[in-house]
């Protein structure tokens, strides 16, 4: 791989899409938000979106979409397929059979990846963060949803026609009952996504707090914020006790925004998850926290992904 060669990292969520420029050591060159426009023809907007990429290339690295010093692209989306190149259905975008990979390679002229945001930012773990030296791993986004990617024997493993590592509709055994965004009851994201845990939250204080107020007052000591942690790690604990006793990662990378809690939330993970899971596993697997970022992972490992894949 040529020293001036970059790669595109693009992240479609729900409400905003993130492009990234990165060189092949992984640094971001360029960086840009845009809201995510909803219809049911997309080719437009992922045309919008090559004109933007075009503006940033042309401002910050006197360069144009085409130029042969551009390796491709990775991106995500939900439900993107890697295999058929294609999004069934994304109902938060009203999309059903989008060929995205072929909308990205013929308004950006290059090669493209698509794959589900989890498994992109376990990718970029792997490559350029937390996941380096690890040969298997799982990463955990804790955001709007909770996605997961399953680093296995060193390669990204999606299950049979990527329909698999659906970490965050493992079922929680639970006193309660919680609707996931999926439809079923009791999922790990009906409990630790940002909507899930601030259920928690208004259950146990009767107030709203955010993600960084549940971790200043933990971090104080406070008995409420340290009863809501307790009780959110130990739900994640129990996803983590079936996730590790099937896999036997080496760790857990936490990633997405409810990262921030950091080490200190990790720490009572670990110790909980030690404590339910098989005696075989216990003290061996770590929790570490995502290290490329708690918002672009995705963008990092779309980049990743079309670097490993060209030079395949
Ligand atoms: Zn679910």
């Amino acid at each position: 791989m040529k020293k001036d060669q970059i790669a595109f990292g693009i992240d479609i969520g729900g409400t905003n899409t993130k492009i990234g420029i990165f060189n092949t050591e992984g640094k971001l060159l360029s960086f840009r938000t845009l809201p995510t426009a909803k219809s049911e023809d997309p080719s437009h907007f992922i045309e919008q979106l090559a004109q933007e990429s075009d503006h940033m290339l042309a401002s910050e690295l006197q360069m144009k979409l085409g130029d042969e010093r551009i390796v491709g692209l990775g991106a995500g989306a939900p439900m993107a397929n890697y295999f058929t190149g294609s999004v069934e259905h994304a109902p938060n975008l009203g999309w059903k059979n989008v060929p995205l990979k072929k909308y990205f390679e013929k308004y950006f002229l290059c090669p493209a990846v698509i794959e589900n945001d989890a498994n992109l930012a376990a990718v970029g773990e792997k490559k350029w963060g937390a996941g380096k030296d690890l040969t298997d791993f799982i990463l955990i986004t804790l955001g709007t949803g909770v996605g997961a990617g399953l680093i296995l024997d060193g390669k990204l493993y999606r299950g049979y026609n990527a329909l698999g590592a659906e970490g965050g509709h493992i079922i929680i055994p639970h006193e309660k009952k919680r609707l996931c965004s999926c439809g079923g009851m009791n999922h790990l994201e009906s409990y630790l996504s940002a909507k899930g845990i601030k259920e928690t939250i208004s259950e146990l204080t009767h107030e709203e707090w955010t993600i960084e107020k549940l971790g200043s007052l933990f971090r104080d000591g406070d008995l409420k914020a340290t009863a809501i942690i307790n009780q959110i790690a130990t739900e994640l604990a129990t996803g983590f006790v079936s996730m590790g006793v099937l896999f036997g990662p080496q760790a857990f990378i936490i990633g997405g925004g409810v990262s921030k809690l950091g080490e200190s939330f990790n720490q009572v993970v670990k110790k909980k998850m030690d404590e339910m899971i098989h005696f075989s596993l216990k003290g061996k697997i770590k929790i570490i926290t995502a290290t490329l970022s708690s918002d672009k992972g995705a963008v990092y490992g779309g980049a990743a992904h079309i670097i490993d894949e060209v030079s395949k």
